[in-house]
């Protein structure tokens, strides 16, 4: 028997597809050529800050075992499939498919790494396929080899959650979804938290449905394939599914965010986590985005938290100058305009700075807050009419509504990527020993 990982990824485009969709099929395909696999199919989201991608960054990889008689026709279905399906007019849609056989090496573990937190390059991918027989196939620029090695590569081993993924039939791609509102609701309260980000609390909305023109009518993520399959069952569609899948993905484990030690650290393009102490004033600029900086030692970086982040842009309206904080999030270059930034997702509170409110002092006569004559001229009791030249304002030290801890953006603007707050605490350190690849086809 072959062992064979299948890699691949770029086959999407604004306007149509889902890398995740080409995953379902071919699950179908490979399975009916008489394949069995040793894991769920892997859902393998990239770094989201590289500077060519809009959308969700996602590459995935179907580990299989089969007879190597049929390895041939494993390769040319694979193949097809992405041709297929790939939206190869789109410019900057750059499909690539890698095959490995037998086990990931440590190499091809570390490159997935630096895709998922950093910015790598075609030609270190195209090294290693050499170096390991891998076989790759790109079409256009085939930059989808990049995210095929890198999905091969991240084995979530570590830390790692599930999708069920439900799609629609061809004929209703491009129309509203049609699901049970109210049955969301119910599935939340059945399932949270072992499922997560199915609704936004702050606003009522539903997250389990995209808005594009991909076929994905659904996804519910969760800790595991028996609390995403519960899940499923609950929710009521008003459409036909054409056919549903789980992953296994890197998904709500903050797999792309870098812990660095100092703020000179920060590059651009690299999600990072930081700390530093409020330098100056925030601003809150239009759209009721709040920009503030922080410094260390070795050197500033702005920090924003932008409107649709709602909690978030609303914990860093309290901040203060001399507030000990650590920022998480994407970093942005400098610009003309800026200098690098980083977008906040995650902030928390290390060390809050006292506020201090200066009074006006109290009458030494009568007791009464007095009134200030003008600046430097003293005050004056307007009950008594005792008046002082030596009196000075009083500093009282005012209470911060803060708390020293961890927020998160809100839901709605949670990347996939981001570590919600349920999340904490179940880290898995493992990957799973057992698997029963779960999956509906027609
Ligand atoms: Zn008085």
């Amino acid at each position: 028997m072959t062992r064979m990982h299948i890699g691949f990824d770029d086959t999407d485009s604004p306007r149509m597809g889902c890398t995740t969709y080409i995953a379902a099929i071919l699950v179908e395909k490979l399975h009916k050529l008489g394949a069995s696999f040793t894991d769920y199919p892997n859902l393998v989201r990239l770094n989201p800050n590289v500077p060519w991608k809009t959308r969700g960054n996602g590459a995935l990889c179907l580990r299989i075992r089969c007879e190597q008689k049929i390895v041939k026709d494993i390769k040319e279905t694979v193949i097809k499939e992405v041709e297929e399906n790939a939206d190869l007019s789109y410019k900057g849609t750059d499909p690539g498919v890698v095959f490995l056989f037998n086990h990931v090496p440590k190499q091809i573990t570390a490159f997935a790494k630096r895709t998922i937190q950093d910015v790598v390059k075609m030609r270190e991918a195209l090294r290693l396929v050499e170096k390991f027989d891998a076989e790759a196939v790109g079409f256009k620029k085939g930059r989808g080899i990049i995210g095929g090695l890198a999905a091969i590569g991240e084995n979530l081993e570590g830390d790692h959650t599930y999708e069920l993924i439900t799609y629609r039939t061809p004929e209703n791609c491009g129309t509203p979804r049609r699901i049970d509102p109210s049955s969301v609701i119910e599935m939340n309260e059945k399932t949270s938290p072992l499922t997560f980000s199915n609704i936004d609390p702050e606003k009522s909305r539903i997250l389990i449905t995209p808005r594009g023109p991909d076929p994905v009518l659904y996804g519910i993520r969760g800790e595991n394939p028996s609390a995403v399959r519960r899940a499923h069952e609950i929710v009521r569609s008003q459409e036909p599914i054409e056919r549903w899948i789980i992953f296994r993905t890197n998904h709500g484990t903050d797999a792309h965010l870098r812990t660095v030690d100092s703020l000179s650290e920060v590059e651009p393009f690299n999600p990072v986590v930081v700390r530093g102490v409020v330098a100056e004033d925030l601003k809150v600029i239009t759209g009721g985005h709040v920009i503030f900086t922080i410094q260390d030692k070795s050197g500033k970086a702005d920090c924003a938290a932008y409107e649709p982040t709602g909690i978030l842009q609303a914990v860093a309206r309290k901040l203060l100058r001399g507030d000990l904080v650590e920022a998480c999030g994407g970093v942005r270059p400098a610009s003309s305009t800026h200098p690098m930034t980083i977008n906040l997702e995650k902030l928390r509170i290390l060390k809050l700075a006292p506020k201090v409110v200066l009074f006006n002092p109290k009458c030494s006569q009568c007791g009464k807050r007095m009134k200030s004559m003008g600046s430097k001229k003293g005050f004056r009791c307007k009950r008594c009419g005792f008046r002082s030249s030596k009196l000075e304002k009083v500093a009282v030290e005012d209470k911060r509504n803060l708390r020293m801890e961890i927020y998160i953006t809100s839901p709605r603007s949670q990347r996939h990527l981001t570590k919600p707050l349920c999340r904490y605490g179940r880290e898995k350190s493992n990957a799973p020993k057992q698997m029963i690849v779960d999956w509906h086809f027609p």
